[in-house]
């Protein structure tokens, strides 16, 4: 049977139930690039056990960090630019795996209790909006725990607990896609350097 379009034809093949369907899942706002039924499936899991365990992940990132850092002869020869590519694919593997990372490139995971405050529909950098619900799941996606009230709750767990105050500042659009890693371990070099210089 022919199905109606928005504007009055009809397509063939297609019910209106499937095209409503498909309308909804274009213009839906979709976490971490999953389907409703892959995100109800996946359960956010992993994302919680990061949470949970964000102290261990807060010794274990600055040690990684430091790694980075002291790589950064490596990354100075092979050129910071040459190695943004495949150092960015690692990098949203490890991040998408554990945090479901959104790739924003200046990432505030340190500070948030290692829940990725991109994963809020709303996108809040700086706290949860007054829509939580009562049992601590977001008011745009009931089956997600509040990204923001599991921030807290890592945050208690780890040494720079207090990291959470910090203001942050709007997500910076053309920093998206990019190698937070490498954009830190520059950021750092080049301190050290001024600091030996002066
Ligand atoms: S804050 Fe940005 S870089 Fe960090 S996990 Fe979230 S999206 Fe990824």
């Amino acid at each position: 049977m022919a199905s109606p379009l928005a504007d009055g034809r009809t397509k063939p093949g297609i019910s209106p139930e499937a095209m409503k369907k498909k309308a909804a899942e274009k213009g839906a706002f979709n976490p971490a690039h999953l389907t409703l039924a892959r995100r109800q499936r996946k359960s956010y899991t992993i994302r919680l056990w990061s949470v949970r365990h964000s102290r261990f992940l807060e010794w274990f990132y600055s040690h990684f960090a430091n790694t980075f850092l002291a790589l950064h002869p490596v990354w100075k020869a092979v050129g910071y630019n040459r190695a943004e590519k495949p150092v960015t694919f690692v990098e949203r593997g490890v991040k998408g795996l554990l945090f479901d990372c959104r790739m924003c490139g200046q990432c505030v995971l340190s500070s948030t209790g290692m829940s990725c405050p991109m994963n809020c529909p709303k996108q809040l950098r700086n706290g949860p909006c007054g829509g939580v619900r009562a049992n601590g799941n977001c008011e745009v996606e009931p089956d997600m725990p509040c990204v923001w009230v599991q921030a807290w709750n890592g945050s208690r767990r780890m040494n720079k607990r207090d990291a959470i105050l910090d203001v942050q500042k709007p997500v910076d659009q053309s920093l998206r896609e990019t190698s937070s890693w490498l954009r830190v371990t520059a950021l750092a070099a080049a301190a050290r350097e001024e600091a030996n210089r002066s």
